[in-house]
């Protein structure tokens, strides 16, 4: 008989509990701020050297420990936040399962420095790769200090995966910027290679959430405080004037924990239908609090993900909450606002209002969103008939020339301008024929098009028109973002676009692509950072750069209902015909559809 299967040894347990815990320097930070506020710390300071990779290092004022507790919290299992079963149902701290410092302690060079403020020494301890190497007393002042360096030493897989120092200290800052958020009344402080990141004092929640999103950002936020049940939900969320390409700037708390989970999300997303276009995320910092039975939060070993046990009730407490504010408009001037906080409180009609709001703000940059006025005022441009709120689309690369007819008869011999033009149909399709065909054309989808066709003309012949911003823009980013943003600077400015770092976590913008300097170019580098940062910063450039021409395409066109005026619907048709023409747009839509006369003939069986 063979022996097959054996207990792993503990050092080994420990290196796989830190697969899943210990994913970078960032999620190492994570744990232990969760265990510095656990021990009731007021002040929590961490250090990062080469983004974390070289080294981390966490101070805090917290309860400290005596020696034994220090030398068991290495211990897998080990933890004084739960002792029974019946503890599991009720966590109220941040951390239970025991494993985050034997795991972070099995992949690093680890040191543990503690003190209780009763007790006249600290106890130090080193640990290398899981293994005690010393542990001796020392002076400190109460409370603890871990450092962890060289993360992965012993893992060389791991190492591998570890982005360059600048994204993994992006990750960092945006991990602190989380957990600071859900304790104003923590002090904290981060510095990158002896450079300060962040420093937070002691606050309310709006002045830290001025600090963490940016000045101006937070402007755009309003009070949200609801209760029902037992389960209360506070914080603040954005009108439709501030508006994010991803959900990095979602700040969902259970429980004073971060979360970040599909049902809560769901309810916040739902609450804006109408608001935002798809793809588009608005900034909350929002607060369940809910009986801890009510809550699962042992479903991941990051503790990012829960389970409701009443999850519906949750996710429209959370919906009706958002809404509840929404339908009050606390952005608009303070006599609109106060009539609509009388009866109107669901449904269609505070929708409408805030879509209403929202485009309104898209549509008129200059004075709502962002404040940018352009250089280049083009009084050009032929006014635009009534109902058309812009006909740049139509004018894309150049928007100052004004249309010259000649141009027509000179190029009148491709397929599209050949096309016989019958009409439009819904604003939104060019409806034209030929001898036997009848061709429909989907005219956003098509100035889509010929937009990216012209960007990756310029784009391969050097560079990206660029149009200055008479008033230089400044921008508020995630800390992720803001490497992104200086990491891919040159690239950047081949698109056309210029900016600086503005100091903290603000890049000011001083130049756009020309396509789209008179559209929202702030709304468009949010959406290429959020690109660029999914692909990763050691994605070069030029695998993302693709998908960013078609991002400002598609930003440089009018989406949706549209009237066009004969003249414009030929200069469309000729700027189809001058672009090399794949029948789709830059997202694989088709632009035009053809019906043959046969195949009318077939529906109306006259065949
Ligand atoms: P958990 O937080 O899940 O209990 P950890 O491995 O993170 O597990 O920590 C183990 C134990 O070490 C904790 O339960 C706590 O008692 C102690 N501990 C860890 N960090 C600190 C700290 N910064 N201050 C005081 N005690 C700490
Ligand atoms: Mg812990």
């Amino acid at each position: 008989m063979s022996q097959r299967i054996s207990i792993l040894p503990e050092n080994l347990t420990n290196k796989i509990a830190a697969g899943e815990v210990v994913e970078r320097p960032a999620s190492v930070i994570k744990e232990l701020i969760e265990n510095s506020l656990d021990a009731g710390a007021t002040e929590v300071s961490i250090e990062i050297t080469a983004g974390g990779r070289r080294k981390i290092c966490v101070t805090d004022n917290g309860h400290g420990m005596s020696r034994e507790d220090a030398l068991l919290s290495l211990e897998r299992h080990a933890t004084s936040k739960i002792r029974v079963d019946s503890d599991l149902e009720n966590i109220l701290t941040l951390g239970f399962r025991g494993e985050a410092l034997p795991s972070i302690a099995s992949v690093s060079r680890f040191s543990l420095a503690t003190r209780e403020a009763g007790s006249l020494e600290g106890t130090e301890i080193s640990i290398e790769g899981g293994r005690v190497r010393d542990v001796r007393a020392c002076g400190m002042p109460p409370g603890t200090v871990i450092s962890v360096e060289q993360i992965f030493f012993n893992l060389p897989a791991r190492l591998k995966f570890m982005k360059s120092a600048e994204t993994e200290a992006g990750h960092v800052g945006d991990v602190v910027a989380r957990m600071a958020v859900s304790r104003p009344d923590v002090t904290f402080s981060c510095t990158s290679d002896g450079r300060e990141l962040l420093r937070l004092q002691q606050s309310d929640l709006q002045r830290r959430l001025a600090q963490v999103v940016g000045r101006e950002s937070s402007q755009h936020l309003y009070p949200v405080m609801s209760g029902t049940g037992d389960t209360a939900i506070t914080g603040f969320i954005s009108g439709p004037a501030l508006v994010r390409s991803g959900t990095q700037s979602m700040y969902t708390y259970i429980n004073g924990r971060f979360i970040r989970d599909k049902v809560v999300q769901h309810a916040v997303m739902q609450a804006y239908r109408g608001v935002f276009d798809r793809g588009r995320y608005p900034v909350v910092a929002l607060f369940i609090e809910l009986p801890a039975g009510e809550v699962d939060v042992n479903v991941h070993p990051t503790k990012h993900e829960v389970r409701f046990r009443r999850q519906p009730v949750v996710h429209d407490a959370i919906q009706a909450a958002i809404e509840e504010v929404l339908s009050r408009s606390p952005w608009l001037p303070s006599p609109v606002a106060a009539i609509s906080t009388s009866k109107e409180t669901t449904g269609q009609a505070y929708r409408e209002r805030i879509a209403a709001a929202a485009q309104a703000s898209l549509e008129m940059p200059s004075q709502r969103v962002s404040g940018i006025q352009y250089s280049s005022n083009n009084g050009a441009l032929p006014a635009a008939p009534v109902g058309i709120t812009s006909q740049k689309s139509l004018t894309i690369g150049e928007p100052d020339t004004p249309f010259r007819p000649e141009s027509l008869q000179e190029q009148a011999m491709g397929y599209f301008p050949s096309l016989a033009v019958i009409g439009q149909f819904h604003s939104e399709y060019i409806v034209c024929q030929t001898d036997s065909e009848l061709v429909i054309i989907d005219q956003h989808a098509a100035s889509e098009r010929v937009a990216y066709q012209r960007l990756k003309q310029q784009c391969q012949s050097g560079s990206i028109e660029s149009q200055r911003l008479l008033f230089p823009e400044t921008v508020e980013l995630s800390f992720s973002e803001v490497t992104v943003a200086v990491t891919f600077k040159a690239e950047l400015e081949s698109i056309g676009f210029e900016l600086e770092p503005f100091g903290g976590t603000t890049i000011m913008v001083s130049a756009a692509p020309r396509i789209v300097a008179r559209k929202n170019p702030i709304l468009l580098i949010r959406d290429i950072l959020a690109d660029l940062l999914r692909f990763g910063t050691s994605a070069a450039f030029t695998e993302a750069l693709d998908n960013i021409l078609s991002r400002i395409a598609c930003h440089s066109v009018v989406r949706g209902v549209h009237l066009l005026d004969n003249r414009q619907i030929k200069e469309l048709l000729l700027q189809m015909d001058q672009t090399d023409f794949a029948a789709s747009c830059p997202h694989g839509r088709p632009v035009s559809h053809v019906v043959t006369l046969a195949e009318l003939q077939k529906i109306f069986k006259r065949t």
